[in-house]
């Protein structure tokens, strides 16, 4: 028999979860206005929110902690990671920023003006809200396999060429500051964007001279499945496909609190002497200086380790692998989740979940409280409210998916973990056909509202 794969490290210290009852959940969840940000953590059995700045660090990114250089300008740690980025990325400047949407920011300011576009692969959420508050405008190009959750594809990150070309031709090209591949793709299920795929992006950004960035969140897992699926690529290192896939676009965004295997930390990478010049000034303005762009010395070494470690294979297969293991249940159960199961997180189809609540009552919002309160873990929803209102008409957007988000952590929960969700959403499914209740907003804020909205029962 083939030996199975195993995760390449064994745990050194644990960390207490609270369990609860049901009745219990059905209290609070209330009390927080039926918004699962405004639970606190020791309501929550298995928090699967998000798997941002959520992982555990390893032993010698802890140990990097202990030597960290907090010195304000020009510190060994700063010195670490640029190292690290440079081996890893490939990209000549670089500028540490405090988390993802800090890199966003800065990089926009230099770069994004009132009225641009900006094409990319279903933004993220703070990508979006960073264009739309420029009063600029994203507009998706994502493959339409992409939006097909039981359409297997094996890179459903993928640009559609044709849609970004029409992009191009509609509007000249100094309208357009930039293209932003997101790799992998949050928004449309933590799919894969192959190098087949950046190539021929790059080369029609490169006919009309347009940078291309890529935001990088996730860039290791890309590469992973990158691996595993497209010919070619089956026995190259992740580090080599990285740098592959980066040597194709002009810079990068960075959530370090994803592949970065850190709690907190971010960054911009990129080859422009002119547009990291830019930056630079606004990194000052919004992050701090230079040499570490808010984030303390101690905490850019951890993350000079953590892109090391992140980039390993062993830990890669078994990260990926596992939220694979919980889609594959889950599947097996009949639930219906995005497929392929992305790299990150399980999906879970709303549409087909909980067809009985309209739309107008946020049923993907629903299904994630209703997995709340049946097992105590929290999930996030990706549906209308994340899509916010027409910033012209005011309306509600109705996204083409109404998903709820499982983000499994990295390194932190076990498969026994795993299995206890997948019950608990085989019992919600199992009883989908009886009433279930939607919710309508009582309060909201202007923009980014999903942190917010407060609910109640319809
Ligand atoms: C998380 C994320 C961001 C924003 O990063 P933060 O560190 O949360 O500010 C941007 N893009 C993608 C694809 C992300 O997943």
């Amino acid at each position: 028999m083939e030996l199975p794969y195993a995760e390449p490290y064994k745990i050194k210290m644990v960390e207490s979860i609270n369990r609860s009852t049901k009745e219990q959940r059905l209290k609070w969840i209330k009390k927080a206005n039926y918004n699962l940000f405004n639970l606190t953590s020791d309501k929550v059995f298995i928090d699967l929110l998000t798997d941002s700045g959520t992982g555990a660090m390893s032993d010698k990114q802890w140990a990097e902690m202990m030597i960290g250089d907090e010195s304000y300008a020009g510190s060994s740690s700063f010195l670490k990671l640029k190292k690290t980025v440079k081996k890893i990325t490939g990209f000549k400047y670089f500028l540490p920023t405090h988390q993802g949407r800090a890199a966003e920011n800065v990089l926009f300011s230099a770069l994004v003006k009132e009225g641009d576009i900006v094409p990319g692969n279903s933004h993220f959420d703070t990508t979006k809200g960073h264009i739309e508050f420029r009063k600029a405008t994203a507009i998706d190009c994502t493959i339409d396999e992409a939006f097909d959750t039981s359409k297997i594809h094996p890179f459903k990150g993928n640009i559609d060429i044709q849609k970004l070309k029409s992009v191009f031709k509609k509007y000249p090209a100094k309208k357009i500051p930039l293209v932003i591949l997101t790799i992998t793709c949050n928004s449309s299920g933590g799919q894969p964007v192959s190098v087949q795929n950046v190539k021929e992006v790059s080369k029609l950004c490169k006919q009309y001279n347009v940078p291309l960035f890529f935001d990088s969140a996730r860039f290791a897992e890309n590469a992973y499945f990158i691996k595993k699926r497209e010919k070619g690529y089956e026995s190259k290192t992740i580090k080599e496909i990285a740098k592959e896939v980066f040597s194709y676009g002009d810079g990068m965004t960075m959530s370090a609190k994803k592949d970065g295997l850190v709690n907190m930390g971010g960054f911009i990478a990129l080859n422009s002497k002119e547009i990291f010049k830019q930056a630079t000034v606004f990194n000052i303005m919004f992050e701090g200086f230079i040499t570490y762009g808010g984030m303390n010395g101690r905490d850019m070494g951890a993350l000079a380790i953590g892109l090391d470690e992140a980039t390993e294979f062993n830990y890669l297969e078994s990260r990926v692998e596992q939220v694979a293991y919980l889609g594959n249940k889950l599947v097996e159960f009949g639930v219906p989740v995005q497929q392929p199961i992305g790299g990150h997180a399980i999906f879970l189809d709303a549409n087909k979940f909980v067809p009985n609540i309209p739309r107008e009552e946020y049923r993907a919002q629903a299904l994630a409280i209703e997995i709340y309160v049946v097992g105590g873990i929290r999930g996030v929803e990706i549906g209308t409210v994340l899509a916010d209102r027409d910033p012209i008409t005011r309306e509600n957007r109705y996204p083409e998916l109404e998903l709820v988000r499982l983000a499994v952590p990295r390194r932190t929960y076990s498969n026994n973990h795993m299995d206890y969700i997948a019950v608990a959403l085989k019992n919600i499914y199992d009883t989908r056909n009886e009433a279930k209740t939607g919710y309508v907003i009582t309060e909201e804020a202007p923009i980014m509202r999903h942190f917010t909205t407060k609910f109640k029962k319809v």
